[in-house]
């Protein structure tokens, strides 16, 4: 498996690396979830249990950005100054289907935060995703969009959401994965140069198979957290 793409991380802090707005999570408590994640006896109540907890903490380093604004409250003993989330609150889109089971990880952290729901199914000779469902709100300017897919592959589905995110006006979009290839990252890359969109993900494997699934990955993870629906 790859390292972090970067030259060399500060022991427990987050690889901030060139070329896109990419951050590989260097946690211990990431790769320990993460490895019982991949083994392919862990079951999907477990694996359920773990993509949650996993979503939280990338999460945490995703919304370190997160706008706010200031705010005063009154303490039992006196003033003090906070802040809470700006308006517009973000918005949180799950990708259908595996992205519904990193949901409740994201907006434990963000309880304020709208949903909106992006449905794309890949074919599985093509590789090229098509979409079946789509609940975004008309415009989104000024909104910052948390895009939530478990596996970064080939870039196909993500780059496709990303683009309709910013026909309506998204302003910084975020893209938080368990699990991407460097082929994706690379089509990222590409689809989005410079730009505000940014992906967060707990490690970067080594490549992606001729049937586009990430090697060593953890296999199809809408299967493992919802069953194979045959
Ligand atoms: N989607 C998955 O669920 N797994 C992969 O490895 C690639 C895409």
């Amino acid at each position: 498996m790859l390292p972090a793409r970067s030259a060399g991380p500060v022991q427990g802090r987050p690889a901030t690396l060139p070329l896109m707005q990419t951050l590989v999570v260097d946690h211990p408590l990431i790769a320990h979830k993460l490895t019982t994640l991949r083994d392919e006896t862990t079951e999907a109540p477990t694996f359920r249990r773990l993509t949650d907890e996993l979503v939280t903490l990338l999460a945490y380093e995703a919304t370190r950005e997160v706008h706010v604004q200031p705010v005063v409250v009154r303490t039992p003993v006196g003033e003090a100054q906070g802040v809470k989330l700006a308006r517009p609150v973000p918005l949180v889109v799950p990708v259908l289907r595996a992205g519904i089971g990193m949901l409740d990880g994201m907006i434990r952290l963000l309880p304020q935060a709208d949903v909106g729901f992006v449905g794309l199914a890949r074919d599985e000779e093509s590789l090229v995703a098509a979409t079946y469902a789509n609940r975004l709100p008309a415009g989104l300017d000024g909104r910052e969009v948390f895009v939530l897919d478990p596996m970064l592959a080939t870039g196909g589905t993500l780059v496709t959401v990303i683009s309709m995110l910013r026909d309506r006006g998204a302003d910084a979009v975020t893209a938080i994965c368990l699990l991407a290839a460097p082929e994706g990252l690379a089509r990222m890359d590409e689809a989005f140069p410079g730009s505000s969109v940014r992906v967060v993900t707990g490690a970067v494997d080594e490549r992606l198979n001729d049937k586009g699934y990430i090697v060593p990955g953890l296999g199809d993870a809408g299967d493992r957290l919802f069953g194979e629906l045959k």
